[in-house]
């Protein structure tokens, strides 16, 4: 009788004590330092002074790399500026054959191109500029990409501005991974318990990575996680990363899609990195269980049982080997000093079973 809420939205909570759920708003982490007008290198120190103020005083000074100007007082021209810089001036449509669509998002459609020199496969997301209230969210995306190459994370490859009348796109391609999300994986599928730790091991070693670079990925979920037709498991979407600094080491924007939200997000603490250790270990439920937990609730009420229950309860834990189970334990550990980082998770039994991650092939097809 209860709706699924399974379109597994993403949100900004202001950071006002309201109860304002804003889909898809920025959350404008890793605007820029100061001092560097380097648009491929980027940290930030702060966070979006459209935020309302926090408990511990006023938005901290974010600034932004091209002109030390807060985001929101860029006019749109200096905003479109900041993509011209970012963007290749090649024609788009010279280098890639458009074929087609092969899935849509809150920003943008995804479709598959061939390059016309190589003849490989690319995936190409198109966003209608003139339709993004957060431009800066795509911003934060490419270059998160841009700069950190992994065997399991995207591969960016390029974008471009592709402008006529009346319409504005920025075009961004990636590797094309023909499996789609885990997603439909796992709601279709049932994974064996080794398929499941060789998807989670090349996620940890992917988060391991973007932690030791100092950043947050901050919404990690089966959504985000795309698989290839050779085994391939790499993570994607990468809009709502916060970039750690020194004088800055802890965040506090609630940030992510409410089900996979770890218990110091949502009780409005201030968080780092292994959030995205606990949102690892819901996804790991979902490859067992074909959900998250909660997933019947609606996103607010979710927020509350994840604050008031801790650890989910695991439904069928006895079919489960003492590795997973443990592994879970690590994982969803609500005090967070005692949760596992990702690094040592690398070493975990569980991560170690050996797997031929083709077979997930058969999972991509059922
Ligand atoms: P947004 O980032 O705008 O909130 P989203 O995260 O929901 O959107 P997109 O990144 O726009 O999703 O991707 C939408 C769908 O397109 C994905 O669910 C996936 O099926 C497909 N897709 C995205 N990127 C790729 C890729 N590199 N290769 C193959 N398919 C992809």
């Amino acid at each position: 009788s209860s709706v699924k809420y399974k379109d597994h939205q993403k949100f900004m909570l202001q950071n006002d004590n309201s109860t304002n759920l804003s889909a898809s708003e920025d959350l404008e982490s890793k605007r820029k330092s100061s001092d560097d007008n380097d648009p491929k290198k980027t940290t930030s120190n702060g966070k979006s002074p459209n935020q309302p103020a926090s408990k511990e005083g006023a938005p901290k000074n974010i600034q932004c790399r091209r002109n030390n100007k807060a985001p929101d007082k860029m006019t749109e021209e200096e905003v479109m500026q900041a993509f011209r810089d970012l963007v290749s001036k090649d024609d788009p449509l010279k280098k890639y054959d458009i074929k087609q669509k092969v899935g849509s998002g809150a920003s943008g459609t995804v479709c598959v191109a061939t390059d016309r020199q190589t003849n490989h496969a690319v995936a190409i997301k198109k966003m209608d500029l003139s339709n993004q209230p957060k431009k800066e969210l795509i911003i934060t995306e490419i270059e998160v990409m841009k700069q950190h190459q992994h065997e399991n994370i995207v591969n960016f490859l390029d974008c471009y501005l592709v402008e006529g009348p009346g319409s504005r796109e920025l075009w961004v391609a990636m590797e094309y991974l023909e499996g789609g999300a885990l997603t439909d994986v796992v709601m279709e599928t049932i994974l064996k318990e080794n398929q499941i730790a060789g998807i989670t091991k090349r996620c940890t070693d992917a988060l391991a990575y973007l932690h030791s670079q100092e950043i947050i990925h901050r919404d990690i979920k089966s959504d985000n996680v795309l698989l290839g037709m050779n085994g391939e498991v790499k993570l994607t979407d990468f809009g709502f990363c916060a970039q750690i600094t020194q004088d800055r080491d802890k965040r506090n924007t609630m940030v992510g899609t409410p089900y996979w939200m770890a218990p110091e997000v949502v009780s409005r603490k201030q968080y780092g990195y292994k959030v995205d250790v606990w949102s690892l270990g819901i996804m790991v439920i979902e490859m067992i269980e074909g959900e998250p937990p909660y997933l019947n609730e609606t996103p607010i009420r979710a927020l509350y049982l994840i604050a008031s229950n801790g650890k989910p309860q695991i439904k069928d834990k006895s079919k489960l080997s003492p590795d997973i189970v443990n592994f879970l334990d690590k994982c969803l550990e609500v005090e967070v000093e005692k949760r596992a980082t990702c690094k040592e998770l690398m070493s975990h039994p569980f991560l170690g079973l050996p797997v031929d991650m083709t077979s997930l092939r058969q999972n991509i097809l059922a």
